[in-house]
């Protein structure tokens, strides 16, 4: 393969509670998951036989040098993984439902991947061609906002084909009004976007689904946009057509990271048609069908164990789920 990945964003371990169904105060223990969305994204590509280069920040200390380690184990490069001594790595506590919906709290004051600058964006980073793929949190101060927007620039400079997920924390935002107004920056900028319901319903100020698809149709010349629905599966909206494609019943054990998972699964699966989504090609409804039910066993399968990372399954356990 000579097209690469890049991924951009946060990195950090989430203390995943041993026990679902407590609040954080009454876990009785707690599991360390490496993760961050667009690090779960550079996971599950590399995984799923993409080569995956991940650029970030940690700081010098035990848990961004154990960081390093899970990128390296799950071969992401991590060439453009920088450290500082300026803030400590990233951390959250979380604490999970019965059905594995999770809630969280930050130590980061800032954390290391927030510090992220424009001098760690190179143009070299670029070479070759492929796919960049970035999300809003570090959208949410700077000095990481005016690097990923470098980095963003540069990847369409280059030709890369561009895709994002916002990840919308409402919490990280100082108003819900500048998260809206730089997420939908971020859209204008890219080529693919994956959204949640919720995510979809904010962007748009659309009370309804088909509201929301209509305004993201309308308002934006992207080349693929997709609405994930949890266990129901996804929705891929390209050009003037909108298909459902189902999601696979599994009993789920902790969510975090389906969406990462689910983006994996579907840029992987579109590896051949990276250039024409870029050229706003038309691509066939089979192609799609077959990227959005890959994607859909992706994110299903990252249920099915804690943390997210950990749980991303690799090329052979997808083949054999869908086959199943
Ligand atoms: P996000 O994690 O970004 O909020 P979703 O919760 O919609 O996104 O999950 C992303 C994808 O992961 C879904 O489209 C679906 O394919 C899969 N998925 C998520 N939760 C489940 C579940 N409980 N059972 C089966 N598949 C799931």
């Amino acid at each position: 393969m000579d097209k690469k990945a890049i991924c951009l964003g946060e990195l950090l371990i989430d203390f995943v509670s041993t026990l679902n169904g407590v609040t954080l105060r009454d876990a009785p223990g707690f599991e360390k998951a490496p993760g961050g969305a667009p690090a779960n994204v550079a996971v599950g590509l590399s995984k799923l036989g993409i080569e995956t280069y991940f650029i970030g920040k940690i700081g010098k200390d035990a848990f961004g040098d154990f960081l390093r380690m899970t990128l390296d184990k799950n071969g992401v490069k991590t060439d453009y993984l920088t450290s500082t001594t300026k803030a400590k790595t990233t951390l959250a506590f979380v604490s999970l439902t019965e059905e594995g919906e999770r809630d969280f709290v930050f130590y980061r004051d800032p954390g290391a991947d927030m510090l992220l600058d424009q001098s760690d964006i190179i143009d070299s980073i670029f070479s070759g061609s492929g796919v960049f793929h970035f999300g809003s949190i570090t959208m949410t101060h700077e000095p990481s906002n005016s690097a990923t927007f470098k980095a963003i620039q540069l990847a369409r400079k280059y030709g890369y084909l561009v895709s994002f997920d916002p990840n919308l924390r409402p919490a990280l935002w100082k108003t819900l009004d500048e998260a809206r107004e730089k997420m939908r920056l971020g859209i204008e900028l890219s080529d693919v976007v994956k959204l949640n319901e919720e995510e979809a319903m904010f962007i748009a100020e659309a009370n309804t689904i088909e509201e929301a698809i209509q305004y993201l149709q309308r308002s934006y010349n992207l080349a693929l946009v997709i609405i994930t629905l949890g266990k129901e599966g996804s929705i891929l909206i390209h050009q003037e057509k909108s298909l459902r494609v189902e999601g696979f019943p599994v009993h789920a054990v902790d969510t975090t990271g389906a969406g990462d998972g689910f983006v994996a699964g579907l840029i992987s699966s579109l590896y051949m048609f990276w250039n024409d989504l870029r050229e706003r090609k038309p691509i066939p409804d089979d192609t799609l069908r077959y990227a959005g039910r890959r994607a859909n066993a992706v994110g299903a399968l990252t249920t099915l164990k804690k943390g997210a990372i950990p749980a991303l399954p690799t090329q052979e356990e997808v083949e054999i789920f869908i086959e199943e």
